[in-house]
């Protein structure tokens, strides 16, 4: 099947997204990467050398891995880009690990320090049920004197309030905390989670799996063998998470290889990933870029390197890439949104983390304007739940002119929000 893809894989934010031919692509590109990209194509498996040549295209090599991610895409999930309304509650920004990647944590004694109440989660959640939300998307940071049990409150306090509300919530590092905290075995520690309301995990404090990068990156976070031990016990309980990789940091394009098939590994075991979220670092403000030797960012081509490298080493595993506009901005999504991503996340409904970085993203945009979006590169918008239940398309919403393509927002680079704990 011919498919198309953005023209160029430029370094303009600006570059038009316009279609050029599967076949012209691959036409265009060495014959060593074609023969690779034939290969995923056809449904065979690439191996660590033959990513890893992936991982690093360029130019027309590049376009052409675009090109079959795009295709790929379509082959897999269709034209819709999905979405879901939610809302990120941070209950808290207090927070011992010290990341240094991370300008959202806080100590305690820090002016700006806060850890919300249960009544105003709950007050949170009720007011984005409201306004549509299928979901709340709910982490915070660690502080020392933290509950164990503070979890399990949360989910019970929602859960009496808004029965019907998918909470998707607590990383691994905060499962691994909560498990420490209560002392309680992990699985014993899951059950009561999901016996409690708990709908999903998501699947950050992932960044590199690599335990020599996690050393530079935090060396007080949750090692692989845990990180992994915590996904697959989740899913082996039937709680379904995302998967995620933070890049453009110290990381190299063989760390993402290695980490996507990983995470490809575990799916295979146990079909519990919903989607992967490549997740661009945000230099700004952070000891990672000031002291600790990382790169500014992903450039445009990275982002879109990962993206489509992503879609192609996880075909026939994970169905959904999804797009993280709170770090992209809008123009970047929706290019990636070409080059094999599927999912543009979540309306998120203001975010505290977005707010105190002062980023112009990370605050509500309201699903009309994400079905703009979606219309204005020809795709089809259409509303999911937290585990990709479609509820809602709007075929007929150009038809009838409520979805006629508008202007877009698109995101000063410049004022991108620093990396969080967002909702993925
Ligand atoms: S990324 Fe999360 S765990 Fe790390 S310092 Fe920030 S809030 Fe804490």
């Amino acid at each position: 099947m011919e498919m198309s893809l953005p023209s160029r894989c430029g370094d303009s934010a600006s570059d038009p997204v316009e279609p050029i031919l599967v076949s012209n692509a691959l036409g265009e590109c060495q014959p060593h990467v074609r023969g690779i990209l034939e290969k995923a194509r056809s449904g065979e498996g690439v191996s660590f050398e033959e990513s890893l040549r992936l991982a690093i295209a360029e130019g027309a090599d590049l376009d052409a891995l675009v090109a079959v991610a795009n295709e790929l895409r379509r082959e897999t999930v269709g034209d819709a880009i999905t979405y879901v309304v939610n809302r990120n509650i941070n209950f808290t920004n207090v927070c011992y690990v010290g990341c240094s990647f991370c300008g959202f944590g806080r100590g305690p004694g820090a002016a700006d320090a806060y850890l919300l109440s249960l009544e105003e989660i709950v007050r949170r959640a009720g007011e984005a049920r409201e306004r549509g939300a299928t979901e709340v998307c709910i982490q915070g940071g660690l502080p020392r004197d933290l509950d164990g049990f503070f979890y399990r409150d949360i989910l019970r306090a929602i859960k009496r309030a808004i029965p019907e509300m998918h909470i998707h919530a607590f990383s691994p590092m905060e499962i691994a905390y909560g498990v420490d905290k209560t002392r309680m075995p992990l699985r014993d520690y899951l059950e009561m989670l999901k016996d409690e309301g708990l709908g999903s995990i998501p699947g950050t404090a992932a960044e590199i799996l690599d335990d020599r990068i996690r050393q530079q990156l935090s060396p007080n976070k949750l090692p692989v063998a845990r990180w992994v031990e915590i996904i697959r016990t989740a899913h082996a309980l039937g709680i379904p998470s995302t998967s995620t990789m933070m890049y453009g940091h110290v990381e190299q394009p063989a760390d993402w290889v290695r980490h996507i098939r990983l995470l490809r590994s575990i799916q295979s075991e146990t079909s519990g990933f919903t989607e992967f979220v490549p997740l661009g670092f945000i230099h700004e403000n952070t000891r990672l870029y000031r002291h600790g030797g990382a790169r500014p960012g992903a450039r445009r081509e990275e982002h879109l390197r990962v993206h489509a490298l992503a879609r192609v080493l996880l075909h026939g595993a994970i169905p959904n890439v999804q797009v993280s506009w709170v770090k992209m901005g809008f123009e970047l999504s929706l290019a990636c949104l070409n080059a094999g991503a599927n999912d543009f996340s979540g309306t998120l409904m203001e975010e505290n983390i977005s707010k105190a970085a002062g980023a112009t993203f990370g605050e509500y945009v309201p699903p009309e304007e994400f079905r703009t979006m979606i219309w204005s590169i020809g795709r089809v918008p259409a509303e999911r739940t937290t585990t990709y239940r479609i509820r809602r398309t709007f075929e007929d919403e150009v038809k009838n002119g409520a979805g006629a393509p508008g202007r877009l927002r698109l995101a000063p680079a410049e004022r991108h929000v620093v990396y969080a704990e967002g909702s993925y």
